[in-house]
């Protein structure tokens, strides 16, 4: 038996992350909800999963803490999911506050929180949820967490009571909210609500796997349960961009480039869309209550695995694989089918056949695809009457928005006085276009036959 050889950067990068920052010893860890500052101050997890499911650890990350404020995007998605955005956005705003996680900000005259994020917006969120009783409520929200991390949560029933005991300051936003009709349930029980969904135990993984659910269009990575839909999954992720780490937002956005989530008990949670879901815990905290190892690590990791969201985008391979027209006059690469023609027809095609044209694509086509394959056409479409032969043999995808714009150009170029061939995409419905080949030979054959037909002198 040899040893397996060592592929495993993913892992070595976050052992290497932690065991640089474990002696970072700033931060204070919470002490206001008397059951967290019992927490090891040397608690240090730190785990990555993928969108095929991989998860990736480092250090404690197996260790279980409350969920805290980490809880509060995935509420958000629970109540968007039943009310959606608009009817949403009446009860709580989506505006970042620059405000403290506990402030009292809330919008003259309607005293509706400025988002979900804060205590009071998450509040007032976690009482959107529809259910019969407060019991149901929370029972509906931790299925929803659970969902969200792929495996059966459960509440930490000492820092429930510890928080509900010191929470005077919660329950004041609550009477706030409800005096100014922003909360619509009782608001001693609005509390409750909150603060159970805040003690549910979570370990570094599973948050990973939650942000990574968000980060996968709604779809956990690893249980491939749908959690919630595409769409909410894209408003969650916006506000956590905004919102997410309270008065430090800013500053996280431009450094970490990430949507994230932190929460008092030490929890971050990070979501880069379609590749990542990655968490730290780490107790101590800096002043905007917000992981100082976490926020740290998460500044490195994102550096080092390049994902900050304003960063340009590897280039992927291109869409257009080759532009030609026949005849020795033409644009581009030359293009002929190949066919055996007699000596007065060679002529002619190497005279005219340049009103043959041919544009080649490959890949998923989406929008800024469509566009590229739209001005290649453009480029290459001929002056005189011609035709234009369109290779998608090796498209492998054409997004709707896509569809209609390569849609739209073939009934343009076609009403221009153009012909229009297709090779492959026998799945698109597309108006504008005169014929479909099986191959570019094909094509390129009738394409040929019909110049010819055109140019050749009439029999005497
Ligand atoms: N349960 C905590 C509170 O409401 C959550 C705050 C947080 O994690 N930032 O005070």
């Amino acid at each position: 038996m040899t040893d397996p050889v060592a592929f495993d950067v993913v892992s070595e990068g976050l052992a290497e992350v932690h065991r640089r920052l474990l002696p970072l010893r700033d931060g204070e860890v919470a002490s206001y909800i008397p059951q967290l500052a019992l927490a090891d101050p040397d608690d240090f997890g730190i785990a990555l999963v993928s969108m095929g499911g991989h998860r990736y650890e480092a250090g404690r990350s197996r260790t279980e803490f409350t969920v805290q404020s980490v809880s509060k995007p995935f509420v958000h998605a629970l109540a968007l999911s039943e009310l959606g955005l608009d009817e949403m956005t009446r009860w709580v705003g989506n505006e970042p506050s620059g405000d403290a996680f506990n402030a009292i900000s809330l919008e003259h005259g309607t005293g509706r929180p400025a988002n979900p994020m804060i205590n009071a917006g998450a509040i007032a969120t976690t009482n959107l949820v529809p259910a019969a009783s407060p019991g149901e409520r929370s029972a509906r929200i931790l299925d929803t967490l659970s969902a969200f991390a792929g495996r059966r949560l459960t509440v930490d029933e000492d820092v429930y009571r510890s928080e509900a005991a010191t929470g005077d300051r919660n329950r004041a936003l609550a009477y706030l909210m409800h005096a100014a009709g922003s909360l619509r349930t009782d608001p001693v029980e609005a509390a409750e609500v909150y603060f159970r969904q805040c003690s549910v135990l979570v370990n570094t993984v599973d948050l990973a796997v939650m942000a990574g659910t968000l980060a996968n269009g709604g779809v956990n990575p690893v249980t491939r349960e749908r959690v919630v839909a595409e769409q909410v999954a894209v408003e969650v992720l916006s506000v956590m961009a905004t919102c997410g780490m309270y008065d430090a937002a800013g500053d996280w956005l431009m450094r970490v480039g990430l949507p994230a989530k932190s929460g008092v008990s030490g929890g971050l949670t990070a979501a880069s869309p379609a590749r990542f879901g990655i968490a730290c815990y780490s107790p101590p905290l800096d002043p905007t209550g917000s992981t100082v190892r976490g926020v740290v690590a998460l500044r490195e990791l994102s550096r080092r695995f390049g994902m900050h969201l304003m960063h340009h985008p590897a280039p992927g391979a291109d869409t257009v694989t080759r532009v030609g027209a026949g005849g020795s006059g033409g644009t581009g690469t030359r293009v002929s089918s190949g066919r055996e023609r007699v000596t007065a027809d060679r002529d002619l095609l190497d005279r005219d056949g340049d009103r043959v044209v041919l544009v080649a694509a490959r890949g998923e086509v989406d929008f800024p695809a469509a566009e590229r394959l739209l001005h290649a056409l453009a480029s290459a479409v001929p002056l005189a009457p011609g035709w234009v032969v369109v290779d998608l043999e090796r498209v492998t995808h054409v997004r709707p928005v896509a569809g209609l714009m390569l849609g739209n150009a073939f009934e343009r170029i076609s009403a221009a006085g153009h012909q229009v061939a297709l090779v492959g995409a026998a799945d698109q419905h597309w108006g504008g276009v005169a014929a479909r080949h099986d191959s570019v030979e094909d094509a390129l054959a009738w394409a040929e036959d019909a110049l010819l037909y055109e140019l050749r002198p009439l029999p005497r």
